[in-house]
């Protein structure tokens, strides 16, 4: 009986204990929702009753390149693992950005067309009215449809439906790329995700805001005129029947060789059957490309001809010596990419074994250079970047791409309502290899420059405020990678770094493959760490503190006073020079701050009188600088 009362007050009092830690007494009533139905935890581990549901695709699709026409049919079946009973789908028609009328936060000049156009659509064989608003409610990018019968917890239920869109030029994440050119994401009618925060996920796709999928399994048959070779997400299953034995035998070379071989080049497209096994056959013949990806967020393709292919491929787990095939495709006007490979494989490599230190999850990493001067768009296994003058550019730029696979693909957060849960991980993670690769390179200089220039004023929203309601994209952009990148950054200055690993681990090893929230990322990481981190978390995420330190005072006994005027935590560097001539440099980490201190003394050398005291770095944000020098000899 004693024991069973110990006991009781132990987890009465952790729990006590976690509510009362400032971020969890915060909490938003459907975060505190999902505690109550213990789908999530105060600790930061997922709840004993976590669900999420889940979906097969067999897709059949068609890229008709006179018309720049993709058409498909789809066999959806979808599993209801919550405990509701859904009265309707929420399907989403990406394609619909384009249709006339449709709102969207970027233009699209002369790109506007008829968006998706939906020629069946059926739920359990029951074909769907699309004349009777009681069926159908179709709003910008989100098609409701309202069940026959409702789908019972446990349940599961078949869409079928058949599509149509044109692929426009105007690209936005997707798109033709010039002639010959394609990439194909945010395309076949996706059922939306259906969670225990929100329900359905209604959001609008209007440009800016991203990514949010459960994890699916994946069966595509592609089909192409001859000459245009398919590369997409998962497993070619038929790659013996497409390829010719020149490329199989070259790809098999690459798939075991930690060199770059080349697949295939511009000049093999010139020589006939040099390439696709049956091209050439007739006149009318096509080409289908048959994959499958199981247990992946979403499924995207590219479609190409006259293009270099090059692979290579490493070891990602020592343990099980399981390799992982990366390689680029890239036409002879590249500009970068030529070394692309090489860099693909490097960024694996260093997030494999570096940062996050997780072995890289897919069996292969295709980066496609659009031709475009910058940018990068990511799905899993798939990138589709932009080939930038800078050979540093380009390789940071596919490195933040491919870092994607970790977070929101690996970890399935939803970059709709919190775009820094993944953007400021993949704007953080290229800081360490930037420093191995390019020390020369100021990447993580240029981070601090864009926060001072955004920090503190107006236009800045606080992390914890949703991504889709920042209607500015400079604020958008500040939200989702500038501030969030730093606050990764000093979080590991914080903690050091292999404490922060620990708990980076122990948040990714609770949630890979499920969704994760801001709240389970910050209460992994206390629990990891064995600290209370709100003094961290709260200014950074939950306020608009902002970065600016500055000398307060120098005492006659040589103590240096910091204040904090900004209340954000970051770590100090003083330069103290001395009458002398000699110098001292005193540095703490950002964990100086952990107590709520608003100010902290540093002791310099008592023996020497103090000239001159300069805080700083070009590596610390600070909007005042003026605060920042103090001479006493001129006193
Ligand atoms: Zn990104």
């Amino acid at each position: 009986m004693k024991r069973l009362f110990v006991i009781i007050l132990v987890v009465t009092n952790s729990f006590i204990l976690l509510s009362q830690n400032p971020v969890n007494s915060m909490l938003p009533v459907e975060v505190k929702k999902a505690y109550q139905n213990g789908t999530r935890t105060l600790s930061g581990v997922p709840g004993p009753n976590y669900w999420q549901n889940h979906a097969r695709y067999q897709i059949n699709v068609e890229l008709k390149v006179e018309e720049d026409l993709l058409i498909g049919e789809e066999k959806v079946t979808y599993f209801n693992n919550s405990p509701d009973t859904l009265k309707r789908l929420v399907i989403r028609l990406y394609p619909n950005i384009y249709k006339k009328g449709n709102p969207r936060q970027w233009p699209i000049g002369d790109g506007i067309n008829d968006g998706m156009v939906i020629n069946s659509l059926s739920i359990n064989g029951d074909s769907i009215d699309w004349n009777n608003r009681e069926a159908v409610y179709l709003f910008s990018t989100n098609l409701s449809v309202f069940l026959p019968e409702p789908l019972a917890p446990g349940d599961s239920l078949e869409m079928e439906a058949g599509w149509q869109f044109e692929v426009s030029d105007r690209t936005i994440r997707m798109g033709k790329y010039g002639s010959n050119a394609y990439f194909i994401a945010y395309w076949y009618p996706q059922i939306a995700v259906y969670d225990d925060i929100d329900g359905w996920d209604e959001i609008e796709y209007l440009g800016a805001v991203e990514f949010y999928n459960d994890f699916n399994d994946y069966d595509v048959h592609i089909s192409t005129p001859p000459g245009y070779v398919v590369w997409a997400t998962g497993e070619l299953v038929n790659e013996r029947d497409m390829f010719s034995d020149y490329v199989l035998k070259n790809l098999m070379t690459a798939r075991v060789s930690s060199k770059i071989t080349r697949i295939f080049s511009v000049e093999d497209f010139k020589k006939t059957r040099k390439i696709i096994r049956h091209d050439g056959i007739n006149a009318f013949h096509t080409n289908t490309w048959y994959f499958t990806a199981v247990h992946v967020p979403d499924f995207t393709f590219a479609v190409r001809r006259d293009v270099n292919w090059d692979g290579s491929s490493l070891v990602v787990d020592e343990t099980t010596q399981r390799r992982v095939f990366v390689d680029a495709v890239y036409a002879d006007s590249a500009r970068t990419y030529q070394n692309a490979a090489r860099w693909a494989r490097a960024s694996v490599e260093y997030m494999s074994f570096e940062l996050p230190g997780v072995p890289f999850p897919y069996e292969h990493m295709t980066t496609v250079s659009n031709d475009r001067m910058g940018g990068g768009m990511e799905s899993p296994m798939m990138a589709n970047n932009g080939d930038p003058k800078d050979s540093t550019d380009a390789a940071l730029t596919i490195f933040h791409e491919i870092s994607h696979t970790y977070f929101p693909f690996f970890m399935g957060t939803n970059e709709r309502k919190y775009a820094w849960m993944d953007e400021g991980w993949a704007a953080f993670l290229p800081m360490g290899f930037g420093e191995k690769y390019f020390p020369e390179y100021p990447y993580r200089k240029r981070f601090v420059e864009r926060f001072e220039g955004t920090n503190g004023t107006e236009r800045e929203a606080t992390l914890i405020t949703l991504s889709y309601n920042l209607g500015d994209y400079d604020s958008y952009r500040v939200h989702a990678y500038v501030r969030s990148a730093l606050a990764y950054y000093f979080l590991r200055n914080a903690l050091g770094d292999s404490v922060f690993k620990v708990a980076l681990h122990t948040y990714m090893k609770r949630w890979y493959g499920k969704h994760p929230i801001p709240y389970d990322f910050f209460n992994s990481f206390n629990e990891a760490t064995g600290m209370e981190l709100s003094w961290f978390f709260k200014p950074w995420f939950f306020e608009r503190a902002y970065a600016d330190l500055g000398i307060k005072k120098v005492t006659n006994n040589n103590i240096i006073v910091v204040q904090n005027y900004g209340g954000l935590p970051l770590p100090v560097v003083v330069f103290c020079e001395f009458t002398d001539g000699t110098s001292e440099i005193i540095s703490r980490r950002t964990s100086v701050w952990s107590a709520g201190e608003q100010a902290v003394a540093l002791q310099v050398d008592k023996d020497k009188m103090i000239k001159k005291v300069v805080l700083g770095s070009e590596l610390i944000p600070d909007i005042d600088e003026t605060n920042n020098i103090l001479e006493i000899g001129n006193n």
